[in-house]
């Protein structure tokens, strides 16, 4: 009967309840003994753990052999204190700090064995995540370590390190600026920048992934103290829930830096990663088995999350940053690589911890996946992932123009045709009456389930700095025409019904001097000069303003997709005019009436809007929640030529 029972069990269910098990605990240390475990292949020759001194020193002080001790298990139990001792696994194919090292030394080579309660900053165990009730009350600021605070006019005390997250300056002007969320570009043990040489700037966005549990070394003050980048990371973290701000980690589980030499390959080899069978498929590289690797990731290989081990250690990964670190929500990068089976499997266990931790991803891959294509967490199938978002190309290209040509503009450049894809990004990619589906430019169905479950931008890391993306698209732009461009593409994201997303330096123009994969470009290029405050201090203020207003009032994050379609009605408009109404009474705002018409044509446009006298809030470039101005309507308003004009009564 046992049998039976276990036999009717789904995949999902099993290893929801692996997931207790802890797969993955490479290291259990006690002052009296250390035990090593390792999942290896049983048919390894011999696995073994070398045990170093430091993380340099070349000849190990102990070489233990593990043991077989289950299916593709191998352990050892090495006795003494090894407190501050080193260590590496190696199954026949080189070393290795294993995959889930919670420690290493510098670059990442070896794996070290430290008192991970040492590093809790004071005051840790009373340390508090911001409460949300939706992920649209997010606003999340998408930062690198590097362009925050490596210019000079950042001023800072620890230039491009977590550390620069905690100095009361920089504190306050997230806090003046309003998000309360920054998501941070992959701040784990990444490759590229070589740690042991903090005197020369380097630069990489950092979606190399090495270690995928430790902090990345480069951006702690010092990289070769294992404890250090563990400490300064948690302080991070901490100087932001203080402020009430969340921590959302860039995590990239679907590819590593390379194959070979990956921690995966060298304790598993072919296991975590996709093969196409031989003869099949043009990408990736030659496994040893004579298959090639699938590349859906454009970085020559992708992971295979459909697979126990790998699946189990991504649930083990994520839930180690929440428990260890105290991370608030994850960014899946490529998650359309990813099984749906498996990212809802990781959204259960997450609910466990809590509930309002956020998990949203990019919902495509940057080539074919060798997996049935009807299982990958896609963004056209986020209803089927309740309680994930993806981010929205739909809405972004509708505004700015495509990914893949920058000098192509859309709705910003007053060309029709882009409204509908436009309505469809600020209802949240929802199901919505008067949305006409046949006119959304990537989605011929709705893709959500709930509104929150919609990314909402115009930028982001990748790609152009939208100042750059708009002069790309309109040669010869003057800077008054661009920053009425940009303030009013923003106004989209910031009014949308899903999760709005900025990247960190918009609201300075921020550029990169026209660069759009700006992944290993120097400083120069990605650095954030914050002297652009003082030349646009009314763009700043711009942002700020429509955060205010948004963070005040319910009406713009409903949070639910049967209150938004009962109380987001649009309003019919002109080409190249967007115009919508918000019951705000209805969802408890203080605005009982919302009024929003977005128009980029160079002329004024007249909407109908109900009789009444309105409070103006946005208008002319300008946003005061407190009011601009008061405004007699008779049955019809009208907007300025390439702007927003927001009212409510
Ligand atoms: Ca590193």
């Amino acid at each position: 009967m046992k049998k039976l029972i276990l036999s009717i069990l789904t995949a999902s269910s099993l290893f929801t309840a692996n997931a207790q098990k802890q797969l993955f605990n490479e290291m259990e240390y006690s002052p009296e003994k250390t035990v090593f475990n390792l999942n290896a292949p049983s048919k390894a020759k011999s696995v073994v753990v070398r045990i170093y001194d430091s993380a340099v020193i070349t000849k190990p002080s102990q070489v233990v052999t593990l043991k077989k001790s289950g299916t593709d298990r191998w352990s050892a139990t090495v006795d003494g204190d090894l407190m501050g001792k080193f260590y590496t696994f190696d199954m026949g194919k080189g070393e290795c700090p294993g995959t889930f090292a919670k420690a290493v030394g510098v670059n990442g080579k070896r794996a070290a064995i430290i008192n991970l309660d040492s590093t809790n900053p004071e005051g840790w165990t009373n340390d508090v995540r911001p409460a949300i009730s939706s992920p649209s009350d997010l606003v999340v600021y998408e930062m690198h370590h590097r362009d925050f605070s490596i210019h000079p006019s950042s001023q800072s005390k620890y230039p491009g390190k977590f550390l620069a997250l905690t100095e009361p300056k920089n504190v306050h002007y997230l806090k003046t600026l309003g998000v309360n969320a920054v998501q941070v570009l992959p701040s784990y043990d990444y490759a590229t920048v070589d740690e042991a040489r903090p005197d020369i700037p380097q630069y990489n966005w950092g979606y190399d992934p090495l270690n995928y549990n430790t902090p990345e070394g480069s951006y702690s003050t010092d990289a070769t103290k294992p404890d250090v980048r563990i400490r300064e990371f948690k302080q991070m973290v901490q100087a932001m829930h203080n402020a009430g701000i969340r921590v959302i980690l860039d995590v990239v589980y679907n590819h590593c830096m390379s194959i070979d030499g990956s921690n995966f390959q060298l304790t598993y080899p072919d296991y975590y990663y996709r093969m196409v069978k031989k003869g099949k498929g043009t990408s990736g590289s030659i496994g040893s088995k004579g298959g090639k690797y699938s590349d859906g990731s454009g970085c020559g290989n992708e992971t295979a999350s459909e697979k126990p081990l790998m699946r189990q250690f991504m649930i083990e990964s994520v839930k180690y940053w929440i428990n260890e670190y105290h991370i608030d929500g994850f960014r899946f990068d490529l998650m359309g690589i990813h099984d749906i089976e498996t990212m809802n499997i990781i959204r259960e266990e997450v609910n466990k911890i809590d509930p309002s931790i956020t998990i949203y991803g990019e919902g495509w891959s940057a080539g074919a996946c060798a997996i049935d294509h009807d299982r990958l967490a896609m963004k056209a199938v986020t209803y089927k992932m309740p309680g994930i978002g993806a981010f929205s190309d739909d809405m972004r290209d509708a505004i700015r123009g495509p990914f893949s040509d920058d000098t192509k503009p859309a709705f910003l450049a007053a060309l029709p045709g882009h409204e509908e894809s436009i309505k469809f990004g600020l209802a949240g990619a929802i199901q919505h009456p008067q949305i006409d589906m046949t006119k959304v430019n990537y989605s011929k169905e709705p893709w959500t389930a709930q509104p929150s479950q919609h990314v909402s931008y115009v930028s982001c890391h990748d790609d152009m700095s939208l100042v750059d993306r708009i002069r790309a698209s309109f040669p010869g732009i003057g800077t008054d025409e661009l920053k009425r461009l940009d303030k009013l593409a923003q106004t989209f994201v910031l009014t949308s019904q899903g999760v709005p997303f900025l990247w960190a330096g918009e609201e300075v123009m921020r550029d990169k001097k026209g660069v759009h994969n700006s992944y290993n470009s120097p400083d120069s290029i990605n650095q954030i000069d914050w002297n652009n405050f003082k030349l646009y201090p009314d763009v700043f203020f711009y942002y700020k303003g429509l955060i205010e207003m948004r963070n005040a009032h319910k009406a713009f994050r409903m949070g639910d997709a049967d209150l938004v379609r009962k109380n987001l009605s649009f309003i019919s408009a002109p080409d190249c005019v967007v115009a919508f109404r918000l019951n705000g009474k209805a969802v408890g705002d203080s605005w009982d009436d919302i009024v929003c018409i977005m128009n980029s044509n160079k002329t004024p446009q007249t909407v109908p809007v109900p009789a009444g006298t309105y409070t103006v809030v946005c208008r002319d470039g300008m946003v005061n929640v407190g009011g601009l101005d008061r405004l007699r309507v008779g049955g019809t308003v009208t907007v300025g030529p390439q702007q927003a004009l927001i009212i409510y009564k």
